[in-house]
């Protein structure tokens, strides 16, 4: 029996099948303890986004770790290398005059978001705007105001209430949003979390006009719109570093994560637009927002994103997830053909999912399972989502090939499955 408890497993199947155990990783690839190769067509957890096995970001660690590993930034203090950081996403942020809260992690960046907001309505005098609105397929990371804020089915269940003041609309409905302020009043609620393009709830594109409308909702009623940007950040959507820049979003605030660092460390960050900063930083004020983590702004990581963000630039990877936006989408959606497949949602940037058609997974429950794992036989690492969708958020530097060959294999797992059943 082994030790490691994995997150999100049943650990009576993952004990008895054994862990799938990757000892290295370059480009698209990753390598599993026995030494077979697999396309990695998820980046890990939607981060590996310059790839793997960057040897620029491995020298900028040791550097870092060699000069001071860590400091605080609680009070005063900062390390230059974290100061560093936080200028260069003020001067990329969406928003002029943002300002930089750093964390160690997407739902650290989302918690810290939900308790700003609140704050920030009691600084300017409206501290009945507590509320905080989430949406249906939504996902915030696991901590406990992300978990309640969020709308995938089961992951609420089991832990009492979680917090209170949290509202849950339709994912993709202007009008729900506005029936939501008539029955609970605006002067009730803080702010709308709104992903710019849903993740971990199936990869659900905003429908046509969604985003714009929601913003304005917000902007009418006086409340502040969060975009959570842990996995569109940074790239994923292609063109700009935000989706909150692709959709005009203007956010007041922005959660990230991943794609800041690419995973080689744990860092995330909300940018904070001047609105709610301002009461913060007014001079002469005597506010503290008294909230903060031991690792958050950490040095090494910060190095880590600094040699991240430079990658991103010198090798124009926001244009080659541009130019591979309709590369992905043209390769996987023939596999809306199959009778296994209902749905396949692409085009914005790196971004699909595969959806299983509801009625067979209804009569085969283990299917979606079944397919990850077929998949990974043929060579590539996919993940299925909850609602029945398969995953497929490439590192940046998948070439059209390996894109091209990633759908052959789910082509090739989907098939398989209906031989069988027509052999059965
Ligand atoms: N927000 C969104 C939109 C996410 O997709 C995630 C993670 O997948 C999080 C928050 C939580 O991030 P983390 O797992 O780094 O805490």
């Amino acid at each position: 029996m082994g030790a490691l408890w994995h997150g999100f497993a049943n650990m009576g199947t993952v004990d008895k099948n054994g862990a799938f155990v990757v000892a290295r990783g370059e480009g698209a690839y990753i390598w599993d303890d026995a030494g077979t190769r697999y396309l990695d067509a998820t980046a890990g957890l939607w981060f590996t986004n310059v790839g793997h096995g960057r040897t620029e970001i491995a020298a900028a660690v040791a550097d870092q770790i060699g000069r001071v590993a860590a400091y605080s930034t609680f009070g005063d203090y900062a390390v230059d290398t974290t100061v560093a950081l936080a200028e260069r996403l003020a001067a990329i942020a969406p928003v002029e005059g943002s300002k930089i809260f750093f964390t160690s992690g997407g739902s650290d960046s989302v918690d810290t978001a939900v308790k700003l907001a609140r704050r920030y309505w009691r600084e300017v005098g409206s501290p009945a705007k507590e509320i905080v609105v989430g949406r249906q397929k939504a996902y915030h990371g696991m901590h406990v105001a992300g978990t309640a804020l969020a709308g995938i089915p089961g992951n609420h269940d089991g832990y009492g209430e979680l917090m209170p003041d949290v509202a849950t609309i339709e994912w993709d409905s202007g009008k729900a949003l506005l029936e939501l302020i008539e029955r609970v009043g605006a002067e009730k609620i803080a702010a709308f979390f709104c992903e710019p393009v849903i993740g971990a709830g199936g990869i659900y594109l905003p429908p046509d006009g969604y985003l714009a409308e929601v913003r304005q909702i917000c902007r009418d009623h006086d409340i502040l719109f969060v975009a959570d940007e842990v996995i569109t950040g940074f790239g994923r959507i292609g063109g700009s570093w935000f989706a909150s820049t692709r959709f005009d979003l203007q956010p007041d605030m922005m959660t990230t994560a991943k794609g800041l660092t690419s995973g080689y460390a744990p860092l995330g960050a909300v940018i904070v637009g001047p609105r709610v900063s301002a009461p913060f930083w007014r001079p002469g004020s005597a506010e503290v927002f008294r909230h903060g983590y031991t690792y958050a702004g950490h040095p090494t990581a910060c190095a880590v994103g600094l040699a991240n963000l430079d990658l991103i630039e010198r090798d124009g990877l926001l244009e080659r997830v541009a130019g591979l936006e309709g590369v992905l989408a043209g390769a996987v959606r023939p596999l809306a053909s199959s009778r296994l497949v209902s749905e396949v949602r692409a085009g914005t940037g790196l971004l699909a999912a595969v959806q299983l058609a509801p009625d067979a997974i209804e009569a085969d429950p283990g299917l979606g399972a079944r397919l990850v794992a077929d998949i990974r036989r043929r060579g590539v690492i996919t993940r299925l989502l909850r609602g029945g969708a398969l995953q497929v958020s490439p590192p940046f530097v998948i070439t059209e090939e390996e894109i091209a060959q990633l759908a052959r294999s789910f082509a090739a797992a989907l098939d398989a499955v209906l031989a069988e059943e027509s052999a059965g």
